[in-house]
């Protein structure tokens, strides 16, 4: 049985006035039947993880350097993270991909890294929107897990997103035969790499313009066992209303 997760990735955004939201987050679940992740940016990490202490609440990074350590001016490495109270961290996020022109090979060793240092690694992968029009999505995808998931992930250290990038931040949503498929996809990929085992024990997650208002029915896709959530995620009353959907899918 694979539990649910809803990941709510606060991308760039947030001071200290934001660790409210989280506040009032945890005192609404205040033992949630789904596992619920925050991941806020470095610089709130530490009092975001004190904020949650002793509730059903973990937070994650949004990357790390595939490095323990060194001359790397401005990056993390997983070690620091786990130190600042994460659990887990969201790795080759479209945005890092594009932003910081991360390859597969570069999500991998953080992958490695994150799994050493006993975070569960979050791995995106997804199309873009002409890569969905020539019919390559599921080649794209097929590349992006055997490239970016490392030998080590079992269903523990593994959680793969699945996120379109025209679909992130856009309101642009898939429609449910379409995330389903994807979702079927990587689940039989995965089985064949890693055996039916582990295969199985993955949890998948949906990203891309989760609301409140479609949570529910993204839920119920063949799959899918939670979402990564980014602009929803800043407004406890939108994220709490997408972990309640999840909680009774
Ligand atoms: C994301 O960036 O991971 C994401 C899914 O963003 P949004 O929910 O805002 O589309």
């Amino acid at each position: 049985m694979r539990r649910k997760l809803a990941a709510g990735n606060w991308k760039m955004n947030g001071t200290t006035a934001a660790l409210s939201e989280l506040e009032v987050l945890a005192r609404s679940f205040p033992s949630p039947t789904v596992d619920v992740l925050i991941c806020p940016p470095a610089t709130l990490l530490h009092r975001a993880a004190e904020a949650v202490r002793d509730t059903g609440i973990t937070v994650g990074g949004q990357d790390c350097h595939a490095a323990t350590s060194g001359a790397h001016t401005g990056d993390i490495s997983a070690d620091m993270l786990v130190d600042a109270g994460a659990k887990a961290v969201i790795l080759g996020h479209s945005e890092r991909r594009e932003d910081h022109d991360e390859q597969n090979e570069d999500v991998r060793a953080k992958a490695r890294a994150a799994m050493d240092a006993g975070l569960k690694a979050i791995i995106c992968v997804g199309e873009s929107l002409e890569q969905r029009e020539a019919a390559n999505t599921l080649d794209i995808i097929g590349g992006q897990l055997s490239g970016s998931i490392p030998d080590q992930s079992t269903g523990e250290n593994l959680i793969v997103a699945y996120e379109p990038i025209w679909a992130i931040g856009t309101g642009k949503v898939p429609t449910l035969n379409e995330i389903g498929e994807v979702h079927d996809f990587i689940r039989a990929r995965l089985e064949r790499r890693f055996g039916e085992g582990v295969g199985r024990s993955v949890r998948l997650l949906y990203g891309g313009s989760v609301k409140p208002s479609n949570a529910t029915e993204i839920f119920g896709v063949s799959n899918v066992d939670g979402a990564l959530v980014g602009g929803a995620s800043l407004k406890a009353t939108d994220f709490s209303a997408i972990v309640e959907a999840l909680e009774k899918a």
